[in-house]
């Protein structure tokens, strides 16, 4: 088992006339056993990072380390790193059991009977261990999946790189396959880098997220600590499904000052925001509170009126959408989150509560964020 440390790394393609910096100067250390997820949108340079860790593409600057070893010019089969993608890649025309075993048979000269031994082993803990002797045309898409997972589980790698393996599979599946790859890894104890498009996938299953946008790096950490820190606007509206409520407005005598309504800011925000006046509101939908008749009034500085105009039924919750009266620009509507059991009928008026130790600022000129939610993740951590 080993760490895996990106270090400064870039990839640039020469298309063309034109140089397309896929990767720009990546820094991130991978411990060993730990489960890193790569995400962020379609062509911000997740495969070409995966694919440089596994030597199927050339480092253009910078430095791949597995453990202390400089991996940059070693060969893709000499890595020790075992591959799973999204389309499985199987060869069709070799059993699930030939398909598991091909890579070991090529690179070690373990006996048959041993080979056999941990095929059978692997196949046992992927429960697919009746489906040996199919052709992958004879299996499902997630059976299917299984044999590419076992045949690089088989391998005993000291990592393991995956490229959105999930993709292809219905969601009932996936969700499945969420929980058992994470208990395989846990299990296995091998160190993984993970790429995937879905924040989903990098909240539930991995031990850090690293955040990428345009080939930079954003962000790397826990999946709470993106949640309720992120480091900028493309973390905040990246992690956390429905996104965050946006507000763009301006900083004026300690007031969030935007078209439709003004949010006073209490000491420790005033603080976090001076200086910047070109500023954005974040708060999560979860955090938007639908008052019941008896708590209007509590807070009132930060209840507001607005328009139910869309109620999304989820059965643990409705999500409901909400526009200031009087506009039409559905861009500056807010989103909530409210308890399944809780009616909200669409056409009502609401007041809602911005409590103000959940909102977040942020920078609109650099996208970088001023003030963070207020809270305490130890002292939550300790109270479960
Ligand atoms: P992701 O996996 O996040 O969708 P990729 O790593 O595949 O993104 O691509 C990152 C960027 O590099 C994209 O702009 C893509 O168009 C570009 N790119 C990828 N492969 C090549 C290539 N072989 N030649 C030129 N540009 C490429």
């Amino acid at each position: 088992m080993s760490s895996l440390t990106l270090d400064h790394v870039t990839k640039v393609y020469q298309d063309d006339e034109e140089e397309v910096v896929a990767v720009d100067d990546v820094s991130v250390e991978i411990e060993d056993e730990e489960f890193l997820v790569l995400v962020g949108p379609s062509g911000c340079g997740k495969s070409t990072t995966l694919r440089m860790i596994a030597g199927l593409e050339t480092i253009t600057e910078g430095e791949i380390r597995l453990g202390d070893r400089v991996i940059n010019d070693v060969d893709t089969q000499d890595r020790d790193i075992a591959m799973v993608f999204q389309s499985y890649a199987l060869y069709p025309h070799l059993s699930a059991r030939r398909n598991i075993s091909f890579g070991l048979e090529q690179s070690t000269d373990l006996p048959d009977s041993d080979i056999q031994e941990r095929v059978e082993e692997v196949a046992s803990m992927m429960g697919i261990s009746d489906l040996l002797d199919r052709k992958p045309g004879q299996l499902s898409g997630g059976q299917q999946q299984r044999v590419a997972l076992g045949r690089a589980i088989v391998r005993d790698p000291e990592l393991f790189l995956m490229d959105e393996p999930l993709s292809n599979l219905d969601a009932k599946l996936r969700a499945e396959m969420r929980t058992e790859l994470q208990q395989l890894q846990r299990q296995l104890g091998v160190t993984t880098v993970y790429v995937t498009h879905d924040q989903t996938e990098a909240m539930t299953m991995s031990d850090r997220i690293a955040v990428i946008d345009q080939g930079e790096l954003q962000q790397v950490g826990e999946p709470l600590e993106l949640y309720h820190e992120p480091n900028n606007l493309f973390v905040a509206e990246f992690i956390g499904e429905p996104s965050m409520n946006f507000f763009n407005g301006s900083y004026e005598g300690s007031s969030f000052v935007h078209d439709h309504f003004e949010y006073p800011f209490g000491p420790q925000i005033d603080d976090d925001v001076d200086g910047a006046s070109d500023i954005v509101l974040g708060i999560r939908p979860e955090e938007v509170v639908v008052l019941d008749d008896a708590a209007v009034g509590d807070d009132p500085d930060h209840e507001y009126e607005m328009d139910v105009t869309v109620v999304e039924p989820m059965g643990d919750q409705n999500v409901v959408h909400l526009s200031f009266p009087g506009t039409d620009d559905m861009s500056e509507d807010m989103v909530a989150v409210t308890s399944g059991l809780r009616e909200v009928a669409e056409g009502s008026r609401a007041t809602i509560h911005i409590p103000e130790d959940t909102v977040h600022v942020f920078d609109n000129r650099t996208g970088d964020a001023l003030h963070d939610r207020q809270l305490d993740l130890t002292a939550q951590t300790l109270q479960l």
